[in-house]
Parts: structure tokens; C-alpha cells; sequence
């Protein structure tokens, strides 16, 4: 096997500084006189900045800051062109080939993370490990012909009546409260193909039992295993990665990103606005000429600031209030946009940068395959220097001259604080295992209706509520028993009743 060549991802919210990083960093690539990667170049992966023109509004950084370092994917859509994620990773591979041919470091930087993530990682594009267990319709990778012959044989000594059931599926799923023999018969079938699975939900949930089930009609393997089998694969990078997450604390944050609409208002932002709904009104009349692909609410239409100042434009009188309120619902969206950008490297790159260097084989010290770090840009302006360049500067050297690369929690106390959360989350067969439903046996009246609780914080609290006490304290008489299951089949009260119940009762 041949060694993964370099590459350095700088991520983040909007308004951190990421691009002055990528900047920074190849301008001491350039002055290092390194032999081998002597120079950068920087790819861009922010899905505005691809745009040609309207640099205020995709806060593009100024030509004037970028030290004559090459700047690829920047600069080249039409305004309302479609470019997604799949056309993006094709251009930027051929922009890092083409960095590596040439003896530069590819550096790729911008706030579109799922860009970033599906070009660290091949194969699986529209997947990630979080997102297995998710809803929605079994993915095409899914399909494998073969039947596993461990599930041939589980499949070969089912009871008749769940042998039918799995040959006939029922669509759509049944309702538990419509019919609670048929919910727990379906969930009693994917528990005895797939406990593993099965434990994950609860029984009244038989749209996602139904759902495990197709999965190992269509792929004639257990979704347990396709999920561990999957986790391994998307644990290949493509290249030996290091990756900053340049991060500020979100109230810091919140005010820099007001500040800095307020500096695009001046800067111009609603002239590029008006341009815009110039571009989409122009090319509305002459369809010959526009592109192809036009569509005014994809391209750089989706841009923050646009929507909520064409409204504004769009008025007749617009008042200083008309204005004011755009100006505020702009600043809004671009805090929920860093909200969801923190929200995502967390919980769906983070995750998976940990697990491909856990699963890294070869890992030792000095050339694990990824490796992350967390920069305190917080302070912008005071530390920059000290707490953002510096160690990024220090820390790229010894990744490209293989030398002992600090621990990423030592950096500073909120790397600790924000790295160390997601850690948990990296091994796939520890989230399979997660939140598993338990039945509990006293509060299970009717066994054709057992009462589930989550294992862990829920169970305990459930062991300790009235609900569950009330029970355990005075069990029901046989006669009570049977009344119960008389009046709950007709009531259809069932277990979220129960739940509510037990809840309320652990609230007061
Ligand atoms: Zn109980």
C-alpha cells in the first residue's frame, strides 16, 4: 500500500478567520524551504464563495489578503448555476491531484463541512455513521444479493405464522393502538432475526421495525450487520488529513458575526443584492441566454442576506423600520447558520474523523492517518498569534516532517471542552448498542402489551417514579389483571399513556 498523501482541511463556523488560516499556513509552507511540499495551495469549500462576483455577500476574503496564494473552486459559477456536493468533490480531487503533482500541500477551507467530510472520505457520500439509523428509504448500498447463510438458517426456523409474515410484509406498517397483536409480532419477528436491532426500538414503533425488516428482505443481511460492516468502511480516508476546526465561543461569536453584517451594509451588501435581483429578473426574459441549470432559489440565492433584503428591496416605501428588520433577520439566520455548522462538525465530521483514526491499523504516534485539532479563535484580534497561527503553524510542520504532534486536548481548555464530547460517539457497534429498550415486569400488566423504558438514565429514573412504585408496592390481583387487559384493549390505552402517566407522576 502506498502512503496517503497530505492534506490540511481548515473548518468552522462563518466569521472565524478560517480563511486568514489557510493564507497564513501556506505562506510558511512557501518560507519553510521544505524539500518535499515546499508550497500550498488552497481549495475552496465554502458553497457561496464558487460564485463569480458578489464577494461582499459571500464574505469571500479580498484579494488583497491573499498573499498571491492560489485560490481553486473560488470564482467560477454563474450566480444561479446548481453545483452540488457530488460535482464539488469530483473538481476539488482533480484540484488536489493536480496540488499534489505539483509538490503543494492542498489546502481545503470553507464552512461547507459535508464538502469537506465526503472528500476526506469516499464511498459514502450520502451516508455517515450517525445517519444509519436514521429513517427514511433503504440506500442502494444497502443491496447486497447474497443471503447471509447465518441469516438463511435463522430465517429457515421461524415459526410458520412469522415465516409468512416476513414472506408478506405488511405496507404500511400497522398502527400499535389498531393493532397491537400485529405491532408485537412484527417486532417479535425482527427479534428473532435481529435482536440486535430489535432491541433499538420499541415495539409500538413499527415503522421502524418495518423498516429493519425490508432491509433484510432487500439485502438478505442484518441490519446490525450491514451498520458494523458499513462503520468500517467509512473509515478509509483518501488522505493523510489534518484537520483544524477553528472555533469562538458562541456569545464572542454572535457579536462578531452582527459587527461584521453591519460592515458588509457599508461595504456595499445591498447594491450586490440589487445586482442579484437584476441577474434572476434579466434572465427571466431571455431564457436563449441564461444557464442551463437556472433556477433564483438555488445558486447564490440561498446566500444569507439575500432573501431577506430582496424582501426589503422588493417594497415600495420602505421605511427605516423596513430596514431595521432586515438587518436583524439577516443577523438571526447567520447565528442559526453557526449554529447548525457547529452542530454538524460535532456530531457528523467529528465522529468520523475520531473513528477513522480508531480504526487506523497501522496508527502509531508520529503518522496516524487523521488528526484534529481545535483552535481557540475566540479572541480574534488579541490572540490570534498565539492561540490560532502559532500552533497551527507548529502543528502543520510536524505533521508534514512526521514528528511527535501534541495531544489535541492539551491545546487549550476549550478543545478539551468541545473535542472531548463527541468522543464517545465514534464506535458504531457502542451506538447500535445504545438506548436500548428494556421491558420492565412490573409495570407490564398485559404481556401482549409489554411496557418498554430506554436502559440507562430512563430506566433508573422509571425505577424510582410513583408510577412504577405505586406497582412494585402493591401488585395487582389476577381478577385486576385481567380487568386491566379487558379495559386497555378496549380504551386502546396503551403504553405512551403509561408513559405519560409515569412521567407526570415523576414531575410533581
Ligand atoms: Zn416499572
Amino acid at each position: 500500500m502506498t502512503a496517503l498523501k497530505p492534506i490540511i482541511a481548515i473548518c468552522g463556523t462563518t466569521g472565524v478567520g478560517k480563511s486568514n488560516l489557510a493564507v497564513d499556513i501556506a505562506v510558511q509552507l512557501a518560507q519553510a524551504g521544505r524539500r518535499k511540499w515546499d508550497s500550498a495551495k488552497i481549495i475552496n469549500a465554502d458553497a457561496m464563495q464558487v460564485y463569480t462576483g458578489m464577494d461582499i455577500i459571500t464574505n469571500k476574503l479580498p484579494v488583497s489578503e491573499r498573499q498571491g496564494i492560489e485560490h481553486a473552486l473560488m470564482d467560477f459559477k454563474y450566480p444561479s448555476e446548481q453545483y452540488v456536493v457530488g460535482q464539488w468533490v469530483k473538481d476539488a480531487l482533480h484540484a488536489v491531484n493536480d496540488a499534489h503533482d505539483k509538490n503543494q500541500i492542498p489546502i481545503v477551507v470553507g464552512g461547507t463541512s459535508y464538502w469537506i467530510q465526503h472528500l476526506l472520505f469516499p464511498d459514502r457520500l450520502a451516508k455517515d455513521i450517525n445517519s444509519e439509523l436514521d429513517d427514511g428509504p433503504p440506500s442502494p448500498v444497502l443491496k447486497h444479493p447474497a443471503l447471509s447463510t447465518d441469516l438463511a438458517r435463522s430465517i429457515e426456523s421461524l415459526p410458520l405464522d412469522l415465516m409468512q409474515l416476513l414472506n408478506s410484509l405488511p405496507d404500511p406498517a400497522p398502527s400499535a393502538d389498531a393493532d397491537p397483536e400485529g405491532a408485537l409480532q412484527l417486532f417479535n419477528l425482527l427479534n428473532t432475526l435481529d435482536a440486535t436491532m430489535a432491541a433499538r426500538w420499541h415495539w409500538r414503533d413499527t415503522r421502524k421495525v418495518l423498516r429493519s425488516l425490508r432491509i433484510i428482505q432487500e439485502s438478505g443481511q442484518r441490519p446490525s450487520d450491514l451498520i458494523r460492516e458499513q462503520a468500517r468502511q467509512v473509515l478509509k480516508p483518501r488522505f493523510r488529513t489534518l484537520c483544524f476546526w477553528v472555533y469562538a465561543k458562541p456569545e464572542i461569536l454572535k457579536l462578531r458575526l452582527d459587527q461584521r453584517i453591519d460592515k458588509m451594509l457599508e461595504q456595499g451588501l445591498l447594491a450586490e443584492v440589487r445586482a442579484l435581483q437584476a441577474l434572476s429578473t434579466d434572465s427571466a426574459l431571455s431564457d436563449a441566454e441564461k444557464p442551463e441549470s437556472s433556477d433564483y432559489t438555488f445558486g447564490i440565492y440561498q446566500t444569507i442576506g439575500y432573501k431577506e433584503f430582496h424582501k426589503y428591496l422588493s417594497l415600495n416605501n420602505p421605511t427605516k423600520d423596513d430596514f431595521l428588520e432586515a438587518v436583524n433577520s439577516m443577523k438571526t439566520s447567520t447565528r442559526q447558520y453557526a449554529k447548525r455548522q457547529t452542530s454538524w462538525l460535532r456530531n457528523k465530521l467529528l465522529p468520523i474523523l475520531y473513528a477513522a483514526n480508531e480504526s487506523d491499523t497501522d496508527f502509531d504516534h508520529t503518522t496516524p492517518s487523521t488528526v484534529t485539532y481545535l483552535l481557540d479563535g475566540t479572541d480574534l484580534d488579541k490572540s490570534w498569534a498565539t492561540k490560532v497561527r502559532g500552533p497551527a503553524v507548529h502543528i502543520t510542520n510536524a505533521f508534514l516532517d512526521s514528528k511527535s504532534l501534541p495531544d489535541p486536548m492539551s491545546l487549550s481548555d476549550v478543545a478539551k471542552e468541545v473535542l472531548k464530547v463527541e468522543h464517545k460517539n465514534t464506535d458504531p457497534i457502542a451506538v447500535l448498542n445504545d438506548r436500548r429498550k428494556i421491558i420492565c415486569p412490573v409495570c407490564t400488566v398485559d404481556p401482549a402489551r409489554p411496557f418498554m423504558v430506554e436502559e440507562g438514565k430512563e430506566w433508573q429514573m422509571h425505577q424510582k417514579s410513583r408510577f412504577h412504585k405505586r406497582r412494585a408496592y402493591k401488585p395487582l390481583t389476577a381478577a385486576e389483571i385481567e380487568e386491566q387487559k379487558l379495559r386497555g384493549r378496549q380504551k386502546k390505552q396503551h403504553i405512551s399513556d403509561s408513559n405519560v402517566e409515569h412521567l407526570q407522576s415523576m414531575v410533581e
